[in-house]
């Protein structure tokens, strides 16, 4: 993988551009796809964002939210748009497989694929070029560095920075992480230059759901929450009839998992959902247990060191099982 400034020279000649992001992006992967979109817009590239999968309600107030193209949903599109692309920017994933049933697609395309990212152990042999970097909060913050240091500071306009700005918010918890830098604050203060009001960008972000959703965290918060107080470790379990029952949608689930960490002395939180086509687990601690090795080792998963993901074949009684031995195992880590 060549380092992402060998393309800032290539940057002025316009191209077709597809830009992707994980499946069920995040903030951070919707923020800095069309963050990127609307750069790459202004210098006269061709660019059309494509999701692998569908993405929450809550993510669709970010400019030309509705034009980003679902290529589980339009798989035919979306292959004619990538057929096209003289490049694939690729965000906020390590792994062509987190990209999911796009995944084949993309390790057949033949053109140029740009890796922009801060996950742990990217796969960096199917990238051209790219930059991965795990001290980074947020893929947000490594589109600005790029807008930056290809010397287009003055396209950051309100559409670039609303995108961005969401993104960074959300990957860095508001701001709390250790990774909210100087850096990323002096970068927040040059977006709000653009002219945006936050305000409205967090209300958008938090304060966007049903009440079903409420209702919903006060019921698995009441009844699906075990703690593991000798391993100061908590997990909440969701059966599929209760994602049905609740009416949840995409989404819907993001934050449930930092629930747990809010009770003194708990280090670890995990969140295991039966999604009916798969087993989703999520990870999340606090101080130094790695949840990227724990999600990696016994869950097919990676990501950060403090927040990570991963999935289970197995039945949701099983995963639980088998994360309750993962936890004795680790228990010594966690004291
Ligand atoms: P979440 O629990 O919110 O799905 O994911 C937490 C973090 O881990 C995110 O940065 C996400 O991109 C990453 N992540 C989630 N699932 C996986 C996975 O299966 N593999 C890898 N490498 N990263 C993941
Ligand atoms: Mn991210």
């Amino acid at each position: 993988m060549r380092p992402i400034e060998d393309i800032y020279k290539l940057l002025d000649k316009p191209r077709k551009v597809v830009i992707t992001m994980h499946q069920k992006p995040d903030a951070d992967a919707m923020g800095s796809a069309l963050g990127l979109f609307h750069f790459l817009k202004q210098l006269g590239h061709k660019p059309t964002v494509i999701s692998p999968t569908n993405w929450a309600d809550w993510l669709k107030w970010m400019p030309d939210c509705n034009g980003v193209i679902d290529y589980e949903f339009s798989t035919e599109k979306a292959n004619s748009v990538l057929d096209q692309a003289e490049w694939v920017f690729c965000l906020d994933f390590n792994v062509l497989s987190r990209t999911r049933y796009m995944a084949p697609k993309l390790r057949k395309l033949t053109c140029e694929k740009i890796l922009i990212d801060h996950h742990q152990q990217p796969e960096s042999e199917s990238f051209t070029y790219g930059i991965s970097n795990t001290e980074k909060s947020s893929t947000c913050e490594m589109v600005y560095d790029l807008i930056i240091g290809s010397g287009h500071a003055d396209k950051i306009d309100q559409d670039v920075a609303v995108c961005l700005y969401a993104g960074v918010m959300s990957d860095t918890g508001s701001f709390r992480f250790p990774a909210a830098s100087a850096a990323v604050h002096r970068m927040v203060a040059t977006l709000k230059d653009a002219g945006f009001n936050h305000t409205k960008i967090h209300e958008n972000l938090f304060d966007n759901f049903l009440e079903n959703r409420l209702r919903f965290f006060g019921y698995v918060l009441q009844n699906k929450m075990d703690i593991f107080y000798e391993h100061n470790a908590a997990l909440i379990s969701i059966p599929w009839k209760d994602l049905v029952r609740f009416e949840i949608k995409t989404g819907d689930t993001e934050g449930l998992v930092n629930f747990p960490l809010t009770i003194q002395g708990i280090k670890m939180a995990a969140l295991i959902i039966d999604r009916d086509e798969e087993v989703k687990c999520s990870f999340r601690s606090k101080g130094d247990f790695d949840v990227n090795t724990f999600a990696r080792k016994y869950f097919e998963g990676g990501g950060h060191f403090n927040a990570a993901g991963g999935r289970s074949s197995d039945t949701l009684e099983l995963t639980v099982q088998r994360f309750i031995e993962a936890l004795k195992e680790n228990s010594s880590q966690l004291q």
